[in-house]
């Protein structure tokens, strides 16, 4: 039977039962600027994608 390496920690246990999230699901941070994006789409607030400028404005 697989026992537990390490104790899980008061923090992650007293998580495990709540529904807070930490970010937006479904939404990922844009790596230039910051602005919440959808994942595998170009940035609307800067329009980057993949580290490269796609939209020029
Ligand atoms: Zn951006």
């Amino acid at each position: 039977m697989a026992v537990p390496k390490r104790r899980t920690s008061k923090k992650v246990k007293n998580q495990r039962r709540t529904h807070k999230k930490l970010h937006v699901p479904g939404m990922v941070e844009c790596s230039n600027c910051g602005e919440l994006t959808k994942p595998h789409h170009v940035c609307k607030a800067c329009g980057n994608y993949d580290g490269k400028e796609v939209i020029s404005n």
